[in-house]
């Protein structure tokens, strides 16, 4: 058997391949494992003062305790995440105060919020942080093959040829590893682009989070630490089009009309950009010697934003499937480790993925007595706190938690 450079070798350091190194350098059950992490941009903590980006992601509350769980929340400091404890739902026939809006209230569930919203550099940076403090290898190059054998993989990272017992294929929603493994993947497109910029408000957002379902697709404002909010605008891609060519006056103007003017007059607060929409989903989570987490695994439209908290969810169930194999005596790459761990997440991801499709389908319907009964269905699940209360667990990923080890570390 050849010698291994690395036990593990994650490929892509994004939030999720990120996590997944800095899950096991904290593990104590993963003591004497060499983790290398490959990464051709990694990301670096924003300093005071930088520029706000633009990529935000609402994180679970499981998503916040892995980031304390390896000690990577701290490190946030710089950027603080705004907690958000209200979220507020209506559609284009209704107004944003009115009867037939849906509000979930943080309180409702006794919890002090229902999420937090941070940059998305900034969590891939802190976690990046705790991996490489913890004793991961960072690779700045691309991975470029990958040959799996009996014994290791060879994976090819810049011109340097490498031995794993494992790979993690964290490339993202466009997975070169996962095409190499030739491991089959769903792919159903939107009809939809999400244009994403900053805006400045005129009425404070007061830790409120606002989506209006709009024929095309819904409108969100996601309130940010400094005051502004962030937009995530799925529509048409022609008009996806259009909002890219305006001027900043006629964007903010056409954001302040679609958002039912909730927030005042709005001002735009940095440039902006666009990107598809698509439901994937791989046929497996695991290849020989290859296990897919995060977008590489399933994407989901971000109108609950559940994708990179799925991911999170995919990278400490990952870890906690390949540290229990090796206590038992099983290599990390072994076949049925890895098969245990697709196991374990494939179903919940396309639980979610399915729900999510089907909340844009029926909040993108156009057709009169579905846009009737939609709006009857709020108001009716607006006077029931029990039923609140259940949509809130399911949608907003607070019924989804950690393996019990973890949540049991952060608590
Ligand atoms: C508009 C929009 C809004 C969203 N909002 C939310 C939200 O509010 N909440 C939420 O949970 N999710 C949200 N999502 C989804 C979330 O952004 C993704 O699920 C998440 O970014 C996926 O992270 P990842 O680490 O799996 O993949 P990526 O972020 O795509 O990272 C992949 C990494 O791999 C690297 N890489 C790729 N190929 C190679 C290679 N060959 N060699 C070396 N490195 C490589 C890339 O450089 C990259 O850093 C949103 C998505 C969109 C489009």
């Amino acid at each position: 058997m050849a010698a291994r450079d690395f036990d593990v070798v994650v490929g892509g350091g994004g939030m999720v391949g990120a996590a997944v190194a800095a899950l096991l350098v904290t593990d104590p059950g993963a003591r004497g494992l060499r983790v290398a992490l490959v990464e051709t941009d990694p990301a670096t903590m924003p300093l005071p003062g930088d520029p706000a980006e633009l990529r935000v992601s609402a994180l679970s509350r499981a998503s916040e305790r892995l980031l304390r769980t390896v000690g990577a929340f701290d490190l946030l400091a710089v950027r603080p995440p705004c907690p958000y404890s209200r979220m507020r739902v209506w559609d284009a026939a209704s107004e944003p105060d009115g009867a037939q809006a849906l509000v979930f209230d943080a309180a409702d569930l006794g919890e002090p919020n229902l999420g937090l919203i941070t940059e998305n550099r900034a969590i891939a940076a802190a976690l990046l942080t705790v991996a490489l403090r913890g004793g991961a290898t960072l690779l700045r190059a691309p991975l470029t093959a990958f040959e799996p054998d009996a014994d290791a993989v060879r994976v090819t990272v810049g011109d340097r040829g490498l031995q794993a017992g494992v790979v993690v294929a964290a490339d993202g929603a466009r997975s070169m590893l996962r095409g190499l493994a030739g491991i089959a993947v769903r792919v159903h497109p939107y009809p939809q682009r999400a244009v994403v910029a900053r805006l400045l408000c005129e009425r404070p957002h007061a830790g409120e989070a606002r989506q209006r379902f709009l024929p095309d697709g819904p409108l969100a404002l996601l309130p940010l630490s400094d005051g502004a909010v962030s937009l995530v605008w799925s529509t048409t891609p022609e008009h996806a089009d259009e909002l890219l060519a305006m001027d900043d006056g006629a964007f903010a103007l056409a954001v302040t009309e679609a958002s039912g003017h909730v927030l005042g007059e709005l001002r735009a607060g940095s440039h902006r950009q666009a990107f598809p929409l698509s439901r994937d989903h791989a046929a497996t989570y695991a290849g020989p010697r290859l296990a897919l987490v995060g977008d590489a695994a399933h994407t989901v439209h971000p109108l609950a934003g559940q994708g990179v908290n799925l991911g999170f969810l995919d990278a400490a169930t990952l870890v906690e499937t390949l540290l229990a194999g090796r206590a038992g005596g099983e290599d990390v790459g072994d076949r049925a480790v890895l098969a245990r761990y697709s196991r374990a997440r494939r179903v919940d991801n396309l639980v979610v993925a399915a729900a999510m499709d089907g909340l844009s389908r029926l909040f993108g319907a156009r057709n009169p007595a579905i846009g009737l009964a939609r709006r009857t269905g709020l108001g009716l699940v607006g006077r029931s706190l029990t039923a609140r209360r259940r949509l809130m667990q399911e949608a907003l990923g607070l019924s989804r938690d950690l393996p019990a080890r973890l949540s049991a570390d952060a608590s």
